[in-house]
């Protein structure tokens, strides 16, 4: 799609009135905000620019809270990182310093920097040497390694292991090893009983009959407890044993399948009354009714996204749950939009 570049120039005050009202009005979590120019200094990005007698002089800017502490010497790293580190900031410097002057204030205040982290006297002086080294600008073009090796970093051991294969012309990468971080937090579950989470679920009965039901836990745990009902012969807690107890048909626990995954409350109980609804006699009962009037276009609905006969079925005897994405009916919204675009 062609998209038309629209030129708007105005004033910062007319910004303030105009622009900034309405742009802000749209979205809570996304508001603009405007810098102005202070004692003719305007900070943009990493560069302030500052405005003397028609000239403009560039430094380097931080902001007030910056600390200027960097990666410690003696932290568990690659040397070639500490100096890629000095180097960069060195090299940054040159770049957006307009003058000398300012250069070399920078570049004191780099040194004090450094070695208030810990980094010697020779590692800075090698930075500083590679940084001001003008052919290290010139992109040499390097031969293409024949391949990428990645190990554990142990210091002094993986080092040596790079050196060796960077004369085979074999690049090394190094993955960090157990760290405090890795130890305390868990960013994603790993675990499949955890993956199948907020879903809404069936369970069907040798009557043909379904138990629809919703849980924000392991889907696995939750079955597991509606075959314990049944099999104490209880029937508080459980339609499923309710329903045994009756009839004493049979549960059809190997055909279980998760129908929906969503995270929200609201909307998979929603999703579990829809579902409840499609069903002719489900075995439980929906927690809202939902007007007959909507249910033809749910089931056309249930029809596009491909639900019937594509559950992701829950295996009970295994510790595992089937891999996710095998057969997942994983309902996102772009999917939602794409299937009623066709
Ligand atoms: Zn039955």
């Amino acid at each position: 799609m062609a998209q038309k570049k629209i030129y708007w120039a105005r004033s910062a005050s007319d910004l303030a009135n105009t622009f900034f009202p309405l742009g802000n009005s749209q979205v809570n979590t996304i508001q603009f905000t405007l810098e102005v120019e202070n004692d003719n200094k305007l900070p943009f990005l990493d560069v302030l620019v500052t405005k003397s007698d028609k000239v403009w002089h560039t430094s380097v800017y931080k902001k007030p809270m910056a600390t200027g502490q960097y990666l410690h010497y003696n932290s568990y790293h690659p040397d070639h990182v500490k100096l890629g580190l000095a180097i960069g900031l060195i090299k940054r410097a040159r770049k957006i310093c307009s003058d000398e002057k300012t250069f070399k204030e920078e570049l004191g205040r780099i040194e004090t920097n450094l070695k208030d982290s810990g980094y010697p006297q020779y590692v800075l002086k090698k930075a500083m040497d590679k940084a001001m080294n003008v052919r290290s600008d010139i992109q040499v073009e390097a031969e293409p390694a024949v391949d990428t090796v990645c190990i554990p970093y142990i210091r002094n051991l993986s080092e040596k292991i790079r050196r060796i294969n960077k004369k085979h012309n074999i690049r090394t990468v190094f993955k960090s090893t157990r760290t405090i971080r890795s130890q305390l937090t868990k960013v994603k579950p790993n675990n499949l009983d955890q993956q199948n989470k907020n879903v809404v679920y069936k369970v069907p009965c040798s009557c043909d009959r379904n138990y629809i039901g919703q849980t924000s836990r392991p889907v696995k745990t939750r079955i597991e407890e509606h075959m314990k009902k049944v099999k104490n012969k209880e029937s508080y807690g459980s339609k499923i044993s309710e329903h045994v107890l009756e009839t004493g048909h049979n549960i059809k626990w190997t055909d279980s399948c998760v129908l929906y995954k969503e995270q929200n409350w609201k909307k998979r109980n929603f999703a579990e009354s829809l579902f409840m609804a499609h069903e002719k006699q489900p075995l439980s009962r929906p927690s809202k009714e939902i007007n007959p009037v909507y249910m033809e276009v749910v089931e056309k609905e249930l029809q596009e996204l491909n639900i019937k006969g594509n559950n992701r079925t829950i295996d009970l005897t295994h510790k595992k749950v089937i891999k996710p994405g095998d057969n997942a009916v994983h309902i996102r919204r772009s999917d939602r939009i794409r299937d009623r675009q066709k």
